[in-house]
């Protein structure tokens, strides 16, 4: 079965065909800077690599582009677009109306356009994604898959805010969590390979956006974002937690307006409000070279992760391991390696000379005597996606 995963985003579509269930990827892509003059087209697949930059005005310009790609007699991997028959979709925010992967109706659709409001930076694009994708391939089956998914067994005691109830239960604030894909994906793998003493699982996705989740027997009952993507971990350009009184001091006494406060606490702080820098690499970089900054917002960007495993362990009553995941956490044995440090009251001893190693699947770098295993597993969201669209549908 070929499956074509979409994640849509405001100005991009990000794109894989697989064939499963052998899980094999036939190719994989990105358009870039959709609706402005010079977007950009990635594609790859075994044999070739193309970029192409095009004027595209909108997704559905872009979603043709890539079938075009699909479909060409030279480089193509399709003869017509009806060998796609499911179109798996990521969708952020599904609310608490979905636990699940689900086959998309336009009740669904009416759901993740209500749920904008909560994830108004990638719903709509999502939901556009979708609705471009039933017209250029009428006859695939859609397929949802929200990123809060994994997070719908929280249990009330971790989800609720400590405000008036009304606004939990007739307004939906609450912790929804995020990245559930690669959560559930790297947990899931880590469950496997530890089997059968892996029953308490802290995953640590740290990419662009950061979260941890605490997983107790495969299901997810804590998760540092929130109600949006801004709680918890200190990431790329959002601050993580903060004191909500910063905010009406910022609006009463510093004369910010709430959107400026929004794109302060959302864009301007994080590891770049603190060193200038969003990219860890170049973050690594001048710490080595002593800037003292930088050397900081390391050390806090640590201790915050620190701080959510000794939590965690304690919500869990136990540990069993800890996974890092995506670009920072595959990556950086520096940020590795300041996190495990001093957590021997834990049970958690860095091997590390293991840690520097680089290869491609799942690594353990933990030593023999470490009672909590470290593990490095690269997260796949586009074939948790995938898996999850094929399980649906057969
Ligand atoms: P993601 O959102 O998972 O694609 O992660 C992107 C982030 O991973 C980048 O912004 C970098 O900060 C970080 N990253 C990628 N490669 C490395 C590396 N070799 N060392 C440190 N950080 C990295």
């Amino acid at each position: 079965m070929k499956i074509l995963i979409i994640n849509s985003g405001s100005s991009s579509i990000k794109f894989q065909l697989m064939d499963m269930p052998s899980e094999t990827l036939i190719c994989s892509g990105l358009v870039e800077r959709i609706g402005y003059q010079f977007a950009t087209i990635n594609y790859k697949t075994g044999k070739t690599t193309i970029q192409h930059t095009h004027n595209i005005e909108n997704h559905k310009q872009g979603l043709r582009k890539v079938v075009d790609l699909l479909l060409d007699k030279e480089n193509g991997v399709i003869a017509k677009t009806d060998e796609i028959e499911v179109v798996g979709h990521r969708v952020v925010h599904g609310g608490n109306s979905f636990s699940d992967t689900t086959l998309i109706t336009s009740e669904v659709k009416a759901k993740i356009q209500q749920y904008a409001a909560l994830a108004p930076l990638h719903n709509p694009g999502n939901l556009e994604g979708i609705l471009v994708a039933e017209e250029i391939f009428p006859s695939a089956k859609q397929v949802a898959i929200f990123d809060t998914a994994f997070h719908q067994t929280i249990p009330e005691k971790a989800k609720k805010y400590a405000i008036p109830n009304a606004l939990y239960e007739e307004h939906g604030i609450q912790v929804y969590g995020f990245h559930g894909t690669s959560h559930q994906y790297v947990s899931e793998k880590a469950i496997a390979y530890l089997k059968p003493k892996a029953t308490k699982i802290i995953t640590i996705h740290l990419g662009n956006g950061c979260s941890m989740t605490a997983v107790k027997d495969g299901k997810s009952i804590d998760h540092t974002l929130g109600f949006t993507p801004s709680n918890g971990l200190i990431m790329g350009s959002r601050s993580g937690d903060i004191d909500h009184a910063i905010i009406f001091h910022l609006v009463n006494n510093l004369n910010y307006t709430l959107d400026e406060v929004k794109t302060l606490l959302t864009n301007k702080s994080g590891m770049l409000g603190l060193t200038g820098h969003m990219d860890l690499r170049d973050i690594q970089a001048e710490a080595e070279k002593g800037d003292k900054d930088c050397i900081l917002a390391l050390t806090m960007n640590a201790y915050r992760i620190k701080k959510y495993i000794g939590s965690y362990a304690a919500a869990m009553n136990g540990l069993d391991a800890i996974i890092f995941t995506a670009g920072i956490g595959e990556n950086s044995s520096v940020i590795r390696k300041m996190v495990c440090e001093d957590m021997d009251f834990f049970g958690i001893i860095l091997d590390e000379a293991k840690n520097e190693l680089r290869s491609e699947g799942l690594r353990e770098i933990n030593t023999a005597s470490s009672k909590v295993k470290v593990l490095v597993i690269p997260t796949n969201e586009e074939l948790e996606i995938a898996k999850q669209a094929f399980e649906l549908l057969s």
